[in-house]
């Protein structure tokens, strides 16, 4: 059996069919999550974040480089710093005008978190990226959306799914003209104590863009990892050891309060030792955790229930033995304990205080249960350096013990895949992670991948658009009186094609303002050009492209001429004609060719052979006083204007030879011989004309005369 290889042949793509993706944060990095998609004229943007590790405006994404007017829709993630925290920027200090959708939780976190971070951002003044009122304003205008449900935006279909990585975290499934995407955001696979794992959405997206935070590293399972979480804790405070838990306020912080709450319960030991949770905004948006309940998974709901049902009324995110801290001046620091502060890459507030307040006695333990970005004091102090700089600039020994855990709710490099393949889109973008831990995923999948050239998996970098052909046919709808006769074949439709969004529709012109609100409109074009040539010349030349060209009176009884019904030309001042049409692309072409003669009438080689006589001040030469000889030559002219080369002068006329066949022509009794039909037919039908045409020109004057009485003849009538 013979193989057949597959050819594929180059068509070249249509701009209009070109998807582009640009990450303005978040390529090769992670920190300030920032995504455009533009398709068939709209403008989708994912996320609007900051970078942990910068401050000002240092931390934007690059917002400069791109027109924020266009964008259509901006959909956030979920609330976490780098993926919302410049949406008030965004919103009220740029020119983007568009919609912002976030889920019910995100939006009611999203308040107070933000107000928080305006308050510990520790910048001056100058570098304040926004203040709260600007934060209040954009919260007034941001949509809510619910899971599984879909919204369309100027024919944007936006539907989110859970994405397993905090309350409120989506992922976004976008329809574009057909197109589909779907961005993962940040996510997670593991079941654990609150929220529902990420979906697979019903539908198979055509590009995937997904978080790729830890590359191809491997997580611990949850039960060891959560084993040796409470067991680093019971060790560091046997020791008589404070344990300090750097946290982001919201997210994993809540199921390591779950954590800690069931092993305290279990342990009644522990009892003594206090838990504290050192954050103010964790305390406020409590009441956000104990209210969407329903959006989390069946654990967290039966617990609840039971709670309910044995009326305790008790809500599983109200703890027993964990205690809120308001701020340090109330914290009696006694002994042992376990803190879980914010923020969590120790860059300032409570827990960077308390890292250097802790961190010289060696009692202690510092467990990094996040993900860190580089750059960042947690990121630093992996390395287990022997001294760290505090705030003030002081070398602070560090003698604490220092522990990694990925307690981060982001899949890892095998769940990830799974997901990946799971998905099966074509197109994979992989976005928020850090250059070498994208790179090595990215080589991952491509060996996954390798004789599949339908996948391609793409990491580009921040400001270099990524550019995807995604060809379509084009389909458009007949509507109104258009669609009432039965479509035959063989029949051509014509009609106005409108656009709405990506669906097209053909409808009548008369019915374009009841279905489409459009109103037509006839652009009537003029020109005028100098003509110092004859009439019969311009006749002539009309018609040899033309073929009849009608000859009428216009309302003040001028004549004037109608080229293929379209355009009419009159002679309006001496040397000067109106050239005059209904514009439209067939009529124009039409019109076009028009001048195109009438400027070249008078180079034509017909032309100056047949005569040098200017216009008369009838603006019509006169023909009446040519001699019939003087006619003869003129009707030998236009015969060499036609046959050229071919053409040899005999006593009464001429000779015309073409491929072999002879023709002669008898100018005097205006005779063909020919012994091929095509040839002979052919030159007298050039002879009728130019007999026509060089008759002299009175003759149509007095036809107009003539046909001017016949009209008020007719007038008379009808009165
Ligand atoms: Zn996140
Ligand atoms: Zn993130």
């Amino acid at each position: 059996m013979s193989k057949r290889k597959a050819e594929t042949v180059e068509i070249p793509v249509d701009p209009s069919d070109v998807l582009e993706f640009t990450n303005l944060g978040a390529g090769n990095e992670v920190g300030r999550s920032c995504h455009i998609i533009q398709f068939k004229g709209k403008t989708v943007m994912l996320d609007a974040g900051v970078h942990p590790a910068y401050t000002g405006l240092a931390a934007l994404p690059f917002y400069d480089e791109f027109d924020l007017s266009t964008v259509d829709v901006l959909l956030i993630s979920h609330f976490h710093l780098d993926h919302a925290a410049s949406l008030p920027y965004v919103m009220q200090k740029t020119n983007f005008r568009g919609r912002v959708f976030m889920t019910h939780p995100t939006k009611a976190i999203y308040k107070w978190l933000l107000s928080d971070f305006v308050r510990v951002s520790n910048v001056g003044p100058d570098d304040q990226l926004y203040e709260e009122k600007d934060l209040l304003a954009s919260y007034e205008k941001i949509e809510t959306i619910d899971y599984h449900s879909t919204v369309i935006v100027d024919g944007i279909k936006i539907t989110p799914y859970h994405a397993g990585h905090v309350l409120g975290a989506a992922m976004f499934f976008i329809e574009i003209a057909g197109v589909k995407i779907l961005f993962t955001g940040d996510y997670s696979r593991e079941e654990d104590r609150h929220l529902n794992v990420a979906e697979v959405p019903p539908e198979k997206p055509d590009i995937m863009i997904t978080e790729s935070t830890y590359g191809t590293a491997a997580h611990q399972p949850r039960e060891e990892k959560e084993n040796r979480l409470t067991h680093l804790i019971h060790s560091t405070l046997r020791r008589g050891g404070r344990a300090l838990l750097p946290v982001f306020a919201l997210g994993r912080a809540q199921e390591l309060l779950l954590i800690l709450e069931e092993y305290w319960t279990n342990h009644p030991e522990l009892h003594s030792v206090p838990i504290y949770y050192a954050s103010s905004l964790a305390r406020k948006c409590m009441a956000v955790y104990q209210t969407y309940i329903n959006m989390m998974n069946d654990n967290i709901r039966r617990k609840f229930r039971e709670g309910q049902e044995k009326g305790e009324g008790r809500n599983p995110f109200i703890f027993k033995h964990i205690q809120s801290l308001r701020s340090l001046e109330r914290f009696e620091d006694v002994g042992p304990c376990v803190m879980l502060a914010s923020p969590g890459m120790l860059q300032n507030g409570v827990s960077r205080e308390l890292l250097e307040r802790w961190c010289p006695d060696p009692r202690n333990s510092l467990l990094v249960t996040g993900y860190s970005v580089e750059g960042t004091m947690a990121k630093h102090i992996l390395n287990e350096p022997p001294e760290i700089q505090s705030l003030s600039g002081q070398a602070l020994p560090r003698r604490m013990q220092v522990e990694e855990l990925s307690f981060a709710a982001h899949v890892d490099g095998r769940q990830n895949q799974e997901f990946i393949h799971a998905i099966g889109a074509r197109h994979i973008i992989l976005v928020h992670g850090e250059q070498n831990n994208m790179g090595r995923l990215k080589s991952n999948l491509m060996s996954h991948y390798k004789g599949n050239d339908q996948v391609k998996i793409y990491n580009p970098r921040n400001c270099e658009p990524l550019q995807l052909p995604f060809r379509s046919d084009k389909i458009a709808k007949t509507i109104g009186s258009l669609a009432t006769k039965p479509p035959a074949n063989g029949v051509i439709l014509s009609g106005v094609l409108v656009q709405k969004d990506f669906g097209m529709s053909v409808m009548a012109a008369e019915d374009l303002r009841e279905f489409s609100g459009l109103v037509t409109s006839i652009v009537v074009e003029k020109q005028r050009v100098r003509f110092g040539a004859g009439v019969s010349l311009l006749v002539f030349h009309l018609e040899q492209m033309f073929g009849a060209v009608r000859k009428e009176l216009d309302e003040e009884k001028r004549p004037m001429f109608k080229v293929m019904d379209t355009v009419t030309i009159r002679c309006v001042e001496e040397y000067e004609l109106e050239i005059e049409w209904v514009g439209n692309v067939m009529n124009d072409s039409i019109a076009d060719a028009v001048l195109a003669i009438l400027l070249g009438v008078e180079s034509s080689p017909a032309s100056v052979k047949l005569t040098n006589q200017s216009c008369s001040h009838s603006h019509y030469p006169s023909h009446a006083n040519v001699t019939p000889a003087l006619r003869l030559e003129r009707v030998l002219m236009f015969l060499e204007a036609q046959f050229g080369e071919w053409l040899t002068s005999t006593d009464v006329g001429c000779n015309i030879v073409v491929d072999d066949h002879k023709a002669s022509v008898n100018l005097e009794t205006l005779e063909v011989e020919c012994g091929f039909e095509p040839l002979r037919s052919r030159i007298k039908a050039v002879l009728e004309r130019a007999v026509g045409t060089v008759a002299p020109f009175a003759r149509f004057e007095e036809e107009s005369d003539r046909d001017d009485e016949e009209v008020k003849e007719e007038d008379e009538d009808t009165r």
